[in-house]
């Protein structure tokens, strides 16, 4: 028999600070760049830890946080849980009836904020119960003038704080740590909890070699927000591993991004395709050295096939292709090809990888289909259900986990086709596939080809009411600065690459694609925009 050592989260922070007390977490900040060791990270989440108690969390209290991506945050990240509370990261973007309805679902006792929230806060305030104290992590000496009451300064808690405080160590390893909500299609968000356990195997899955191998060597920095899933648990990973961490802080822009790289010679990045198309419209401005990247993880939303060739082939920087949801910690599936799959031709390859890819040791996974199991030959679809130590088993107190969780598996809401080698790959959201005339037409497939164009910046596909069909798709796109294309010309070049049913009824030349919270391309608006655009300018929405 083998030790039942139960797998919590205080021995990630103590490693760091044990193994890793002279590497760096670099924070982009109001005032400039800061520089913290381990050690003093270590020391200082010791202290926040203290202070929180002294405020009056207990175990099991929920402690929300609205913050950007620096060291305060990752502080919380592990003082919060390794005292036995539980951290609950907030979305910032969302509106803040959204944000009160989090706070007081959730049961928030003490909130940590960014001074940039103070304003969304202060106009929900009277919504919110329960929270016995606002604590702002700012860099100025002072408070910010606030109505928000009462409140406290992050940096004079730290310095209150016990530099010896000394973590429980009977927390046991499925205790709650943390907590996020997941948008949904009606209705409030969805929350979700993450245990000791589950973020301890996550954290590992991370540093495998053929998932995304994250290691004491990588400088990594985390451009998906620690908001969005805990930054897809790569805070608490970095930590552990030792890993150097750059945290690009509050309204970065690609070019902010960019910089950081090359300065604190980055290896390893994550966000959703989203930035990383408004990084490589920068990159093309030529003047940027970004040679230290030896990866970049893209998920959260389909990589475009175009975007991934341009990065490896003009910038030589191998893009990973990933797949996760809020419900899966997140990473579910990672793209790297097998070995005998590295003789294959560059586009065959470059097919492959950017397919969603396979599912990583831990999680296992079945795609229902209609029949049955959906057969792995690349062309039967179904909805990809999972289970695993770092999937959740139900929301949090939501009567709707009953439409998601059924017989020990999550059903994604994901439709997928799984090839011979075992790739998966995202064909939709079951909300978001087209089904015309009996049939399905993925979204995801006209956008990859319409982006392969080369003057378009972003595409997005919706299905439109049809009386016929029942529905046909309606592409949106966005051209290249000082690029023309016609309607017609974009329909020739997709015209070889798909059956003619599936080519879209239209298309609609438009500024921008509305996003989500966190960058993904908002369907919902979009449809009613197009329906807009189709009623205005023909009289009638199409079909009719
Ligand atoms: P939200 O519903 O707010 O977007 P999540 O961030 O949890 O919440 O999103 C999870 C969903 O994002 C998945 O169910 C899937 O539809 C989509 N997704 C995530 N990664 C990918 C990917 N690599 N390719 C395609 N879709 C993805």
């Amino acid at each position: 028999m083998m030790m039942d050592s139960p797998l919590t989260m205080p021995q990630m922070i103590k490693r760091a600070e044990m193994l890793f007390s002279k590497k760096e977490v670099i924070s982009r900040t109001d005032k400039g760049i800061s520089r913290l060791t381990y050690r003093e990270i270590a020391e200082r989440t010791r202290r926040l830890a203290s202070s929180l108690e002294k405020l009056g969390v207990r175990r099991g209290d929920k402690v929300g946080t609205l913050a950007w991506n620096h060291h305060r945050h990752l502080e919380a990240y592990f003082a919060i849980p390794c005292s036995g509370a539980v951290i609950h990261t907030i979305n910032i973007r969302l509106a803040p009836q959204q944000i009160s309805y989090i706070i007081n679902h959730a049961e928030d006792k003490v909130l940590l904020l960014d001074p940039d929230i103070i304003p969304i806060l202060e106009s929900c305030r009277d919504e919110i119960q329960g929270v016995k104290a606002f604590i702002i992590m700012t860099d100025e000496d002072t408070l910010p003038e606030t109505t928000l009451s009462p409140v406290y300064h992050y940096e004079k808690l730290i310095a209150d704080g016990d530099p010896d405080y000394v973590y429980p160590d009977d927390i046991p390893e499925q205790a709650p740590a943390g907590m996020c909500y997941t948008s949904a299609t009606t209705g409030n968000p969805k929350g979700v909890v993450y245990t000791h356990r589950s973020i301890f195997l996550h954290s590992l899955a991370l540093g495998l070699a053929d998932s995304v191998a994250l290691s004491e060597r990588d400088v990594a920095m985390p451009v998906v927000p620690m908001f969005h899933v805990n930054a897809w648990g790569m805070p608490f990973a970095g930590a552990w591993f030792g890993t150097t961490q750059v945290l690009p802080g509050p309204n970065f822009t690609p070019k902010i991004l960019i910089e950081l790289i090359e300065q604190e010679k980055v290896t390893f990045s994550a966000g959703v395709p989203t930035i990383w198309l408004g990084v490589l419209k920068e990159l093309e401005t030529g003047k940027y050295d970004v040679s230290s990247l030896r990866g970049i993880l893209c998920g959260g939303a389909p990589a475009p096939k175009e975007m991934i060739r341009r990065y490896e082939q003009k910038y030589q920087i191998p893009f990973i292709h990933g797949y996760g949801m809020t419900e899966t910690s997140p990473i579910v599936t990672i793209s790297k090809l097998k070995s005998y799959q590295e003789q294959l031709p560059y586009e065959e390859r470059l097919e492959i990888r950017s397919k969603q890819g396979l599912i990583v040791p831990g999680i296992e996974m079945k795609v229902v289909s209609a029949k049955g199991e959906a057969a792995w030959d690349g062309r039967e679809m179904g909805e990809l259900a999972l289970r695993g130590p770092w999937i959740a088993s139900e929301y949090y107190q939501d009567d709707r986990s009953k439409e998601t969780f059924k017989d020990g598996w999550l059903y994604t809401g994901d439709v997928v086709t799984v090839d011979g080698e075992g790739f998966l790959k995202i064909v939709d959201r079951t909300k978001d596939i087209i089904k015309s005339g009996g049939e399905w037409i993925s979204s995801v497939d006209l956008e990859n080809a319409l982006m392969a164009h080369e003057a378009v910046f972003e595409a997005a596909v919706v299905a439109v009411p049809h009386k016929k069909w029942q529905e046909r798709p309606v592409a949106c796109v966005v051209l290249k600065e000082n690029a023309s294309v016609t309607e017609e010309e974009l329909l020739d070049f997709l015209r070889p690459q798909f059956a003619k049913w599936w080519l879209p009824d239209k298309i609609l030349f438009l500024n921008e694609i509305p996003k989500t919270s966190v960058g993904k391309f908002l369907k919902r608006a979009l449809r009613e925009e197009v329906q807009k655009v189709l009623e205005a300018h023909e009289g009638l929405a199409a079909g009719e």
